[in-house]
């Protein structure tokens, strides 16, 4: 059986991991190409976009995918629109796998928003200093809001950053609670904005919040692919794979 794994998470490369080692199917994970990819990769891999819905449906049909995996970032919104438009239009059974969103816990001073532009009003009028843990899309809603200091953390540099009052700080998980803290501290941070990606990688900078009392504006996830069976876990999802070859008979 072949299989299409959307990725550019850690969730996807363990899912091709255990796919890795099932000679019954070959899979193919495929990656955005925004960032370096590792040469290490456990099955093998394409690098750039499909070309949009048709392209989608053409690469499905052309790669004789039999089913396809969505493990694409929780906030990667386009692919996982296509992919489901895509897969239902070539009758390819499709499934997500995406990590756990992160719960409020006691002690959090949570307000939960739905997009960057409701997080940018969630800072008020009253000038802040403000840690934007966004990644590099999304900055231009804050220039709503130019009262405010944004110290900008990303992986990689925004292609313009035009905030008035901000500094850029490029680095990559995984952070560890005493490093969040002190730059919460040295930065003098009232307040956090960030998405909810859920996972282990990125989640300190929300307990060195908690533990300072600093108010964080949550980013809640948009719903991407309802309808589709939806896991956490990729053993579960390799148990889906089962189930849909056991009832193509392929
Ligand atoms: P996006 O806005 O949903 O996708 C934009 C376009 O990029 C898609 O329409 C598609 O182009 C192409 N694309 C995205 N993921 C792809 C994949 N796995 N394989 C082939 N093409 C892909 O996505 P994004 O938010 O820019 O994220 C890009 C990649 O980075 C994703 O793979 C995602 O898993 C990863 N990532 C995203 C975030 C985040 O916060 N958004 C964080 C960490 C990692 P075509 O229309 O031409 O097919």
């Amino acid at each position: 059986m072949r299989i299409l794994l959307l990725g550019g998470t850690s969730e996807a490369r363990r899912l091709g991991e255990l796919l890795a080692d099932r000679s019954d199917l070959s899979t193919l994970l495929s990656y955005a190409g925004r960032t370096t990819i590792p040469a290490d990769q456990p099955v093998a891999f394409r690098v750039g976009g499909f070309g949009g819905v048709a392209g989608l449906r053409a690469f499905l049909r052309g790669g004789r995918i039999d089913a396809a995996v969505d493990a694409t970032h929780p906030f990667a919104e386009r692919m996982s629109a296509h992919a489901v438009t895509a897969c239902r239009a070539e009758g390819v059974p499709l499934a997500r796998l995406a990590r756990p969103a992160w719960v409020r816990g006691e002690g959090d001073r949570w307000r939960c928003v739905a997009d960057f532009a409701s997080a940018a009003a969630a800072l008020g009028e009253a000038p802040r200093r403000v840690l934007l843990t966004i990644g590099q899309g999304g900055l231009e809603a804050f220039s709503a809001r130019p009262q405010h200091f944004y110290l900008v953390r990303s992986i990689g540099a925004p292609e313009s950053l035009t905030l008035p009052n901000a500094a850029l700080l490029l680095d990559r998980p995984p952070y560890t609670l005493e490093a969040e803290a002190a730059l919460m501290e040295g930065h003098r941070i009232e307040m956090l904005v960030t998405k909810n990606s859920g996972g282990a990688a990125t989640v300190a900078k929300l307990h060195a919040a908690r533990s300072l009392g600093i108010a964080v504006v949550m980013i809640e996830r948009p719903i991407l692919t309802a309808g589709v069976p939806e896991f956490d876990d990729p053993a579960a999802l390799l148990a889906w794979i089962d189930r849909v070859q056991a009832e193509r008979g392929v």
